[in-house]
């Protein structure tokens, strides 16, 4: 199958932003096993973008495209595309009741010019879009294959991911077959450095990642002529990977590290108590999305201040005078405190320097520490975040649910 990318956007055109979504696009299309001719990109210009997709229509197959599909006059996609293919725009009912809710939910006025996002060309496909208004447009007409898809890459890749990649796959002639791993406690920049010799040589199975701040999706894909070709290869491929990564894999399906955790404290009766300084209670929202968790769960205490620390926690003020409130010593004394405070099997507490201020040479930002308490011992382990201060404060829940998991699994 031949296809080609066009990237609608002026933003891309004057230098404003960088086209990501041709480079993300491409390397999953030939993941594919579609050979990608034409990269274009063109302005929010319906007569520049009729153009191209004239020539697109006679030498490609697939004709994949990116932006314009937003509520405003300048998003012109799906018109245009309408247009060269001779069809009407249609109200899709379904994609207008979302809308609605959508600015329901957040208490504002649907104004006219977004109804636009939920009109279609007739004979549409509907592409769901979890994390936008847009939702993403699929039309198979006359042997070929228009898929049409928002810019924001936060909202592309997860339909990319979810939708049009499986899709591809299914209209391929060759099958292929995908093994994912779920992978926490390790960048990916780091995961990449470990798998460097697999990823250098890879044609068929082909390895693909996708990071989050706080987690990594390893996708590996055997293109074969047989479900049984493909697990051998696949499975050949898993050795490999189980061995260098190890126990940071915390799954092999789409599951989230808080359901895995709470699984776990669920299954083995085990109560946890937290108490949170730089992570402000996000361990806790991140456990507390998982319903049946209240079964385990004890409390939380996010400990901001140092008075609060000693207050609730009972954390010396000579310890926080010596050694300060991001410190071995605080934590382990935030986590002594708990546990004498709380009947809990098992407790987490976490102190840090989040950032952008606060950093010293001494204690800089991303220095973080997490204290856990199981099964009578108290381990307390130092970390190093690089980045902002949200990523800091999702790094330090994320590795402080892993450090919970990594116990559990030991038992
Ligand atoms: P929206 O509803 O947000 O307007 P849209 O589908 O109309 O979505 P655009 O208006 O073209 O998309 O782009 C919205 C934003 O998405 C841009 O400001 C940019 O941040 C990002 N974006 C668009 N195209 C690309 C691209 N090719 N690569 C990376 N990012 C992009
Ligand atoms: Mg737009």
């Amino acid at each position: 199958m031949r296809g080609e990318i066009v990237n609608v956007g002026t933003e891309i055109l004057i230098g404003d932003i960088l086209n990501t979504n041709a480079q993300y696009i491409s390397k999953e299309l030939s993941s594919a096993g579609i050979s990608v001719y034409y990269q274009t990109t063109v302005g929010d210009n319906g007569d520049r973008l009729m153009e191209i997709l004239k020539k697109s229509i006679e030498r490609s197959d697939l004709i994949i495209l990116t932006g314009g599909l937003g509520p405003t006059q300048d998003d012109l996609t799906k018109e245009s595309v309408a247009k060269l293919l001779g069809l009407k725009m249609e109200l899709h009912t379904e994609s207008y009741d979302k809308l609605l809710s959508f600015f329901n939910s957040v208490s504002s006025k649907m104004t006219d010019n977004n109804l636009k996002q939920a009109y279609m060309p007739e004979g549409s496909h509907i592409i769901p879009n979890n994390n936008g208004t847009a939702p993403g447009v699929l039309i198979e007409k006359d042997e070929k294959i228009f898929i049409l898809l928002p810019g924001p890459p936060r909202e592309l890749i997860p339909m990319f991911r979810d939708f049009v990649y499986p899709y591809l796959l299914s209209k391929s002639p060759d099958k292929f077959y995908s093994y994912y791993y779920k992978v926490s406690g390790v960048g990916e920049s780091a995961l990449e450095d470990m798998l460097l010799d697999i990823i250098d040589n890879q044609t068929n199975p082909t390895i693909a990642t996708y990071a989050k701040p706080d987690e990594v999706l390893l996708r590996v894909t055997a293109n074969a002529k047989s479900e049984e070709e493909a697990e051998e290869f696949l499975r050949k491929y898993d050795v490999i990977i189980s061995e260098r990564l190890k126990d940071n894999i915390y799954a092999r399906e789409d599951i989230s590290l808080n359901q895995v955790v709470a699984d776990l404290l669920i299954d083995s009766g085990t109560t946890l108590s937290v108490a949170e300084s730089c992570t402000g209670g996000l361990i806790l929202s991140r456990l507390t999305e998982i319903p049946g968790i209240s079964k385990c769960l004890h409390s939380g205490i996010v400990c901001y201040s140092n008075e609060s620390k000693i207050d609730y926690l009972g954390v010396r003020k000579e310890t926080l005078d010596t050694f300060g409130a991001v410190s071995r010593e605080c934590a382990e004394e935030m986590l002594q405190g708990l546990v004498k405070r709380n009947k809990t099997d098992m407790a987490i507490a976490t102190t840090g320097v989040a950032g952008p201020d606060g950093g010293t040479t001494a204690k800089p930002v991303g220095l973080v520490y997490i204290g856990i308490y199981h099964n009578g011992i108290y381990e307390i382990e130092e970390y190093h975040i690089s980045g902002g201060r949200q990523r800091v404060q999702m790094k330090t829940a994320a590795m402080s649910l892993n450090l919970i998991r990594k116990k559990l699994k030991k038992g």
